[in-house]
């Protein structure tokens, strides 16, 4: 006996709370869409906003745009909004740079604020480009820091005198399992280190409580959960406490307390700007604050109670239905132990994300052997993951993966 049919995932759909959220959303037809987490559809409110922007704020008002439209304040003002979705105060988020900038500014402020402690500890299971960042500070700062690197259970054990900073990401990008933010922040602490959040994979996904955490640093990706577009800006948070004796080494002029006296020396700003750098994109701002509002508009609680649901069905209908194909579920059964995804290990994983993108499944693959699925509540139907499911069962039933073309690799996997 199957555990649940076709229609009653429709019943779940027309009974879901965030169903309406779907229509804000272009949807392409025929798309079933499980890669929200790495780059979010565009929210029909996009289109309106940017157009309006070029046209009239670009096109027509030019220059006078960033005194009339406020395009001076948008990196605070986004960031204040922001701040709603992962429990910090307006005043301290700025919208800005990407992720990896953020995460450079971010450990180079941290370090200068715990002389003496040489180490930046993370997990070898963490984000390329964070590790690559701080081995580049490390390399400009000519072995006065270093990186290690201990296995994503060891971190807790391994935070200790010398350690500066803890620099984690909250959900990992690979296996959807999720770290303790409290707990960790909370044994930092009381070995004198500081942490940095990595919420790339959280923000917009389930609540975030920066607060209640104690947190000190964090960054996060715009255009995954977000929803603000390709390339969108991503965000930081620097802890009010820190932020007076906070210095970034990327000391643009708009970080500068008074850009427009066009001093000589830098003088940091009084506040959160004086992490920003320079001038930000403002279209694509722009398009990340009207994804912004809209997320603003839903219940996070909400969106994670259902996130759980499409998670817990995914994993349900892959052991029922894909048995005896060779997938392994590697993302916590726990709820609590993961954020908005689930991961399947296969060893022939590439090709088969190929043949389901082939048939309008669109996921993705992370080497050595992931398949990558993200769940985000906001426009997805229960109903997607049964389809979704069923397609891959046919495509392993009929060895339709096995076609030649399947498995060239892209430049982007
Ligand atoms: C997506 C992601 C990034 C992206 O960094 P960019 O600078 O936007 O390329 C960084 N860190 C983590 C953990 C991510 O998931």
């Amino acid at each position: 006996m199957p555990i649940l049919t076709r229609d009653d995932l429709l019943d779940r759909d027309r009974e879901d709370p965030l169903q309406r959220f779907r229509d804000a959303f272009v949807m392409p037809e025929g798309v079933l869409y499980f890669d929200g987490n790495s780059l979010g559809p565009l929210p029909k409110a996009t289109l309106e906003r940017i157009d309006r922007a070029i046209r009239q704020e670009w096109g027509r008002d030019l220059i006078q745009s960033w005194n009339a439209h406020g395009w001076i304040d948008l990196s605070v003002r986004t960031g204040g909004k922001i701040a709603r979705l992962i429990g910090a105060s307006p005043d301290e988020v700025l919208a800005c740079d990407s992720t990896s900038v953020n995460v450079f500014k971010l450990v180079a402020a941290a370090i200068r604020l715990q002389p003496g402690r040489p180490v930046i500890l993370s997990d070898t299971e963490n984000f390329p480009t964070d590790l690559y960042m701080v081995q580049g500070l490390c390399g400009l700062l000519g072995g006065a820091i270093e990186l290690r690197l201990v296995k994503e259970a060891e971190i807790e054990q391994a935070i200790d005198s010398t350690t500066a900073l803890v620099m984690l990401t909250q959900v990992n990008y690979r296996s959807g399992r999720r770290h303790d933010m409290a707990a960790i922040t909370a044994a930092a602490h009381r070995a004198g280190a500081l942490v940095l959040w990595d919420l790339s994979h959280s923000t917009g996904a389930f609540p975030i409580d920066l607060h209640g955490a104690n947190a000190d640093l964090a960054v996060g990706c715009g255009y995954k959960y977000l929803n603000g577009g390709p390339g969108a800006p991503a965000f930081l948070y620097v802890a009010k406490r820190h932020q007076h004796a906070f210095r970034q080494p990327l000391s643009g002029w708009l970080g500068h307390d008074s850009p427009f006296m066009f001093d000589l020396d830098y003088r940091p700003a009084q506040d959160i700007r004086r992490a920003q750098s320079g001038t930000p994109p403002i279209l694509s701002l722009i398009g990340l604050d009207a994804a912004i509002d809209l997320m603003l508009e839903v219940d996070m609680n909400a969106v994670r109670r259902k996130s759980i649901e499409l998670s817990s069905l995914f994993m349900a209908l892959i052991d029922e239905q894909c048995d005896g194909h060779g997938f392994t579920v590697v993302t916590p059964r726990e709820p609590e132990q993961r954020g908005s995804q689930v991961c399947l290990r296969h060893s022939e994983g590439y090709p088969i994300v190929q043949a389901l993108c082939a048939r309008r499944v669109i996921c993705d693959f992370r080497a050595a052997d992931i398949l990558r699925f993200g769940l985000t509540p906001l426009y997805m139907r229960f109903a997607d993951v049964w389809d979704a499911v069923a397609i891959l069962r046919e495509i392993m039933q009929s060895g339709g993966w096995r076609q030649e073309s399947f498995q060239k690799r892209a430049a982007v996997t």
